[in-house]
């Protein structure tokens, strides 16, 4: 297992007003085994990772429960979900029931579920509605 130091002038300020910014125990990034969330893979979180994600692109508080397949994965659907999101939005109140993608939207919602617990549910049970008339 590797670990490499940290350079605490670089971490983000949510971060330096944290208790961790004083512990030793945060002076070192080490690489950290994890069990996938979504397909029970095991990965190492890297040291060095960890160390990008917090002191250049300045994530505070990393939560990493996904293997990198499944991270990708989660991340086309988010963009997905924003997509359906605008172009429903878009949609005269008319239309919206009529919309040819709500199915494929509601089964981006379903598999998006099976990544995070936080995703739209009033949407999902809407769209459950509108297609299940269809
Ligand atoms: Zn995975």
């Amino acid at each position: 297992m590797k670990k490499i130091p940290a350079d605490k002038s670089k971490w983000p300020d949510e971060l330096k007003r944290s208790y961790d910014y004083y512990d030793p125990r945060f002076d070192f990034y080490y690489d950290i085994k994890i069990k996938c969330k979504k397909c029970s893979h095991e990965f190492v979180w890297s040291a060095e990772g960890q160390k990008y994600e917090t002191e250049v692109l300045k994530k505070a508080w990393n939560d990493r429960s996904l293997c990198s397949l499944c991270f990708k994965r989660y991340n086309l659907l988010k963009e997905s979900l924003r997509r359906y999101k605008i172009m429903w939005l878009e949609e005269s109140e008319n239309s919206k029931s009529q919309a040819v993608y709500l199915k494929n939207w509601l089964e981006c919602i379903r598999e998006y579920k099976k990544y995070t617990n936080k995703y739209d549910s009033g949407m999902e049970s809407h769209l459950t509605k509108l297609v299940g008339k269809t």
